[in-house]
């Protein structure tokens, strides 16, 4: 699955819409003003026939004296017009096209590159796919239950119950949550199954969705199975789901080691951990796997970027999904 030709139309469908929309509200603006201002209007169209005028003059042959005369009566206009609109209490901007992306001003591309806001509506489509906007319906924090966890059995390995840990947890989520904007942080959630892992990096997913961020949630078994695919039969085009998978702002991994493990996934899991850290983007990777058995599933030195660059959460208790 790269982004299907279906979807990048609907994406570039979704441009035409809001350049569309930018262009009206423009006009409606331009109507209201010229109005209120008629002054405004005749600065519009001496800017016009100017600019149509500079034009046909930098074909003739008296380029260098015309361009900076030219110039400076566009100055001269534009700063009566900034004038104008100031006096009346009207932004500078309010005369030119209202673009809900700046950056690439809605066309989806920057410099020949998909724009972050691109790649923000590709990882909203992948998210419809896999159903997150339902899941995050029922599981967030609004849902998040502590009455799952007992304060009765203490953990014989740390010394803590399972409501300590999953206190510590959601403490850790939050905090992952508060500092998102500031700097990039990864997580590793583990505990045995059934303990709440995916719920809590759905919690997470639904706060960073909410601060209008990119995150892409895929359960393990899924991800590689895609990669996989894609890989053996490359599609043309584009740089595939990897290309979103690298670039998300947050990538939720979900359920690590469910999936078939061999030297390709090995790879690319390394290939994931390592190029979203230099990319300076946030991961979270949830096991059920005991930390003893991850580097000999995967390799060392994903291991070792782990430990080095992720925060560990475990959760321990019994099964909440049969409670
Ligand atoms: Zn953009």
């Amino acid at each position: 699955m790269s982004l299907e030709n279906i979807q990048y139309d609907a994406i570039m469908h979704e441009y035409n819409r809001r350049q569309l929309r930018s262009r009206h509200v423009l006009e409606e603006r331009k109507k209201k003003l010229y109005r209120q201002i008629p002054r405004l209007k005749e600065i519009q169209d001496d800017i016009a026939a100017l600019s149509a005028n500079r034009v046909r003059r930098l074909l003739s042959e008296d380029r260098a004296e015309s361009a900076s005369a030219y110039e400076a009566k566009l100055a001269d206009l534009a700063r009566e017009r900034l004038c104008l609109l100031k006096e009346r209490g009207f932004p500078p901007d309010y005369l030119e096209m209202p673009f809900e992306c700046p950056i690439c001003r809605d066309t989806g591309y920057d410099g020949g590159q998909k724009c972050v806001c691109f790649q923000k509506m590709a990882a909203d489509l992948f998210c419809q796919q896999y159903g997150l906007g339902q899941i995050l319906e029922k599981e967030n924090f609004e849902r998040f239950s502590f009455s799952c966890y007992s304060d009765k059995i203490k953990d014989s390995d740390t010394g803590k119950t399972p409501l300590e840990h999953a206190r510590f947890a959601v403490e850790k989520a939050w905090e992952f949550i508060r500092h998102f904007d500031e700097t990039p942080q990864n997580l590793f959630i583990y505990g045995d199954t059934g303990v709440g892992k995916t719920f809590l990096s759905h919690c997470i997913a639904c706060e960073i969705l909410k601060k209008a961020y990119s995150t892409l949630y895929f359960p393990s078994y899924d991800l590689f199975n895609l990669l996989a695919k894609e890989t053996f039969a490359r599609e043309s085009g584009d740089g595939g789901i990897m290309e979103y998978v690298l670039n998300c702002d947050l990538l939720i991994l979900d359920d690590l080691g469910t999936e078939l493990t061999n030297a390709f996934v090995s790879s690319q899991l390394f290939l994931i951990v390592n190029e979203r850290m230099l990319r300076e983007k946030s991961t979270i990777v949830s096991t059920n796997l005991s930390l003893e058995t991850f580097p000999g599933l995967y390799s060392t030195r994903t291991f070792s970027r782990i430990i080095q660059n992720y925060k560990f959460i475990n959760l321990i208790g019994e099964d909440i999904r049969l409670l």
